[in-house]
């Protein structure tokens, strides 16, 4: 991922950048992780009420 403050590249797993040493949010990637987790539940859900309308025929 790319550091917040200064922008430079550095592994997902730190927690503070080791170019500037400002902490990282990690809040960014769990609301990214987030919006996966929102579509795919939307998705699923659409296939049920699909299927439960074709089951209704
Ligand atoms: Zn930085």
């Amino acid at each position: 991922m790319a550091c917040s403050t200064c922008e430079r590249v550095i592994p997902d797993h730190l927690s503070v950048c080791p170019y500037c040493g400002r902490p990282q949010d990690p809040i960014t990637q769990n609301k990214r992780t987030l919006t996966v987790f929102a579509v795919l539940t939307a998705l699923l859900a659409a296939a049920f009420v699909l299927q439960a309308l074709v089951g209704s025929n």
